[in-house]
């Protein structure tokens, strides 16, 4: 009988050496069964073959070293100040290492310890230093076959030293792994097309690597299965969501599409007609469409929803674009109202703000199907609010709306294909991690002739000239934004800081009309801040609060934002968005305070492409940060790196798509082990499905 992988799952606890008193130490680290203490891999390795031979160093050298204590003990001071010395032995030659102050170190540090020490070398009769870190790697005892080896270093926690794990992890091994051989769930030919080892290979190599190289190739192996586990969550929200019920082909004749589109005053972008080209072959086939149109402000995702919406209406369908907030629904509306003139197609607007005899005339219109274009905001999936026939559903930056939201406008959609538009751009990586359930469209090209926002970063002694700067552009009838980051938490401080910055910057220009805009006032005084911008009585918006995305004010030509050190890249991205939206050149400003300009400063005013502010992003920020997995309500990624992963990502997305196609419920006698392994290991994300 072949052991089931269950057994893995088996309490850590009855594991050699480990008990219940170590079983609640491990679970502190997130070790509760046998399975996660395979996977309690070492967070960092110490390499005796590239450390330092200690007769090679000379003073002043800033070293890692790693030898045996050959004597040691406390030595008093004069000043009461007790020194923990020891002296350790490489096969090259002795070092005298101090620790001041860490006296108690004598009862943890034995004659014969293997110790690794790193700081900076001193001589005083001989070599000397005061490690400024050390482990231990090996007590006097242990069998560890000596130099030239790799050592493990566990993470480890209060009561349960790292030497510890590695002792629970050695003693339990050879029979884990054994155990895991049994369970591989990946055919061999499916794990040696990818050029990755079988699980018990890489978790040998990464508790027990015989030298560093072979660190990577194991962890990408464990990588591999996350991601591709996590893939197999989103195919299945996807089968889910285009499988509940069966879409429509939207394939009628496109008569106002093609209106529409020829009548445009410009041609479609390259990326503009290869997105269209998908979304339009989506909305043809029956099954539903659940895509993500993503690109950076301007660049024109408009007008492609906007072909897509047409296209709808051309079937005989409505179509429903829903925006986070009234201004932005209005905004839509306008470039809608625009874009369909040549199609005699009247958009409707249904917000908050629509009442009365209107309201009840436009809910009549999506009731009945006589409106078959409605713009709004979540207005139109509240209570009696119905659509005749739906054919598609466009959402504006729906990460600013609530899962609950989303779904309920797609429910209001019964079986309408879905887009979903997004100005935040984000690596292909990080979109196939976190939005792997929906299909990616993306538009990485603007539009000809645009003049790319001059971006320039300044520190405090530059602060007169800019204000010269903007004095000018005003006095050229442009406007701007001058944008403060939050200061604090509390609402009172912030608003109290906003309202001292306007003072401030009211008494030097005098002459201009400045207005507030931050997170304490109400959603009704910021429309109408905002919309006094927009008709340029106001020259100038001092904002503490992101102002709206999406806004669009042609005249504003300069944003300027202060302590621009405080901002993460993407925001910065986002603020610089807010300008260059007419035919002026515009600029904008990012002003630090303190020494010089963090790195992503540089980054910043180095490039106006979003997609590379976005891959800067993930570097500096790190995976951990933007993928945001707990959020997500995704299982998160422990081994995968979305940057060098990229690849398997992009392989475990069609493979799993495949596999849900073929076998939804993943019954066949193949497929079985991957529909235990979610209930077993993934049954807290089972809410995934759902969502579709
Ligand atoms: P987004 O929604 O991506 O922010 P928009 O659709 O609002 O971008 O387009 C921004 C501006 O660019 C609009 O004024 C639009 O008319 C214009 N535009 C869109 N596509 C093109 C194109 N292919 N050529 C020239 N101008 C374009
Ligand atoms: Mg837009």
């Amino acid at each position: 009988m072949p052991r089931r992988s269950s057994d893995l799952q088996r309490s850590v606890q009855y594991l050699k050496g480990v008990g219940p008193r170590r079983a609640e130490k491990l679970a502190r680290l997130g070790v509760r069964t046998a399975l996660d203490l395979l996977l309690h891999v070492p967070h960092r390795y110490e390499d005796a073959t590239t450390v330092a031979r200690i007769a090679t160093l000379r003073p002043g050298d800033d070293a890692t070293i790693i030898g045996r204590v050959v004597s040691k003990g406390v030595i008093p001071t004069r000043k009461r100040l007790r020194i923990f010395h020891a002296v350790l032995q490489d096969d090259s030659g002795l070092i005298e290492c101090a620790w001041h102050g860490q006296p108690w170190l004598d009862n943890s540090i034995r004659k014969g310890d293997l110790i690794l020490a790193a700081g900076t070398v001193g001589f005083y009769h001989g070599r000397q230093m005061r490690p400024r870190e050390h482990t231990l790697l090996a007590s006097a005892g242990d069998d560890d076959g000596g130099s030239g080896r790799v050592f493990p270093v566990y993470r480890a926690t209060e009561g349960l030293s790292h030497r510890q794990i590695r002792a629970i992890v050695e003693a339990n091994l050879d029979g884990l792994l054994d155990e895991v051989a049994e369970a591989e769930i990946f055919g061999r030919d499916w794990l040696r097309g990818l050029g990755l080892m079988r699980l018990p290979e890489a978790l040998e190599k990464l508790h027990r690597p015989e030298s560093l190289s072979q660190i990577a190739p194991a962890t990408r192996r464990l990588a591999y299965e996350e991601i591709f586990f996590l893939q197999l969550l989103h195919a299945r929200a996807r089968y889910q969501y285009r499988s509940r019920e069966a879409g429509q082909a939207l394939d009628a004749h496109p008569e106002l599409t093609l209106q529409m589109i020829d009548s445009l005053p410009y041609e479609l972008t390259g990326a503009q007609k290869r997105v269209w080209a998908e979304i339009r072959a989506d909305l043809e086939k029956p099954a539903r469409m659940y895509r993500l149109l993503q690109g950076d402000v301007g660049c024109g995702k408009t007008v492609v929803a906007a072909a897509a919406m047409v296209r709808a209406v051309d079937c005989g369908r409505q179509a429903v674009l829903m925006a986070p907030t009234e201004l932005l629904a209005e905004q839509h509306l306008r470039t809608l109202t625009g874009l369909l003139a040549p199609t005699d197609l009247e958009p409707a607007l249904l917000t908050g703000s629509v009442t009365g005899a209107r309201r009840a005339e436009v809910l009549e219109g999506a009731r009945s199907g006589t409106a078959p274009i409605i713009v709004g905001t979540h207005a139109l999936i509240q209570e009696g609010v119905t659509f005749e026939n739906p054919g598609l559903v466009v959402i504006d930056e729906q990460h600013r709306f609530g899962v609950e939201q989303r779904r309920a406008l797609r429910d209001a959609g019964g079986t309408a294909d879905t887009l979903v538009m997004s100005a935040t751009p984000i690596p292909r990586s990080l979109a196939l991690a976190v939005y792997g359930d929906l299909d990616l469209s993306v538009i990485d090209e603007m539009p000809p002739g645009r003049r790319p926002v001059i971006t320039g970063v300044r520190g405090p002694g530059d602060r007169p000239a800019a204000f010269d700067f903007l004095r000018a552009q005003l006095g050229a009838g442009r406007q701007a934004y001058v944008v403060y980051p939050l200061i604090d938490e509390s609402d009172s401080v912030e608003a109290a800081a906003a309202t001292r910055a306007i003072e401030d910057l009211s008494a030097l220009f005098p002459e201009y009309q400045l207005d507030l805009l931050h997170g304490r006032m109400g959603t009704a005084d910021k429309d109408s801040v905002m919309r006094r911008f927009l008709a340029g009585e106001t020259q100038v918006l001092v904002a503490t609060t992101v102002i709206e995305v999406g806004i669009d004010v042609p005249n504003a030509t300069v944003m300027l934002i202060e302590h621009a050190e405080r901002f993460g890249l993407a925001q910065l991205h986002q603020l610089r968005g807010r300008v260059g939206r007419g035919a002026e050149q515009s600029y904008c400003v990012a002003f630090y305070s303190g020494e010089g300009p963090p790195e992503r400063l540089r980054s910043f005013a180095a490039t106006t492409d979003g997609f590379e502010i976005a891959r800067e992003d993930l570097r500096l920020r790190g995976q951990g940060n933007l993928f945001g997995a707990e959020q997500h309500g995704l299982p998160e990624l422990r081994f995968a790196d979305l940057e060098r992963d990229s690849e398997l990502l992009e392989h475990a997305r069609d493979r799993a798509r495949r596999m849900v196609e073929a076998d939804p419920e993943l019954r066949s006698p193949e497929n079985r082990v991957f529909a235990r392994v979610l209930q077993e290991r993934y049954a807290d994300h089972a809410a995934l499905y759902a969502v579709g």
